[in-house]
């Protein structure tokens, strides 16, 4: 998706050879237009994949999340990170390790809002090793609902989350796969 690529050129930061910062537009402030266009970018590639639900994981994944269902006129459920006292019920939950923070967390979903006739597209901010896709799918299951696919927007393919997610024979997209941010440099596979 050239209009991301570009962005990513001209306002992301390459903190190390593994961590791309992009708070400039998706994780920190967020640009709506640019979200609007990747919102409608996932629905064109999910169109057929019968999806009737969206779920991501806070906060990063909302903005994208919430811009496709719109565009495909579906729920997004985003996966919580911390305990509330208003989810009382028994949640469907799965711990994730995360890449960024070096913690482990566990990120939850009320069964309330996913059943088995549900056909669910995961939608994240960024792929890395696959940890949080891998606790989404696992929520999805324990629901005993079906993954449609997953939509990342920027996807580090020298990481092993993509190649783990296609053996296990996913639908997977990506709008932006960085293939090196070696020497401070973002390359892409175009
Ligand atoms: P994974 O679970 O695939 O290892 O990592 C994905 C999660 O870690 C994403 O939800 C994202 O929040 C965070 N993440 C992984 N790599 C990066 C990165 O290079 N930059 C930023 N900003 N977040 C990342």
């Amino acid at each position: 998706m050239e209009a991301l690529h570009k962005k990513i050129r001209d306002e992301g930061i390459v903190l190390s050879d593994q961590v791309l910062k992009v708070d400039a537009f998706l994780n920190h402030q967020i640009d709506p237009v640019l979200m609007q266009q990747i919102g409608d970018e996932f629905a064109r590639l999910f169109a057929d994949s019968g999806v009737t639900k969206i779920v991501t994981i806070e906060a990063s994944g909302i903005a994208p999340a919430v811009m496709t269902g719109l565009k495909l006129g579906v729920p997004v459920i985003f996966a919580r990170k911390h305990q509330s006292l208003t989810l009382t019920e028994n949640l469907l939950s799965a711990t994730v390790y995360s890449f960024t923070k070096q913690t482990e967390s566990t990120v939850a979903i009320s069964p309330r809002h996913l059943n088995s006739s549900d056909r669910v597209l995961v939608i994240d901010d960024f792929l890395a090793n696959g940890k949080a896709s891998q606790a989404l799918i696992s929520i999805i299951k324990q629901a005993g609902a079906s993954v449609a696919g997953l939509g990342i927007v920027i996807e580090k393919s020298f990481q092993g989350g993509r190649a783990e997610l296609d053996a296990q024979g996913y639908h997977v997209e990506s709008l932006a796969r960085v293939k090196s941010l070696k020497d401070g440099v973002v390359t892409f596979i175009e």
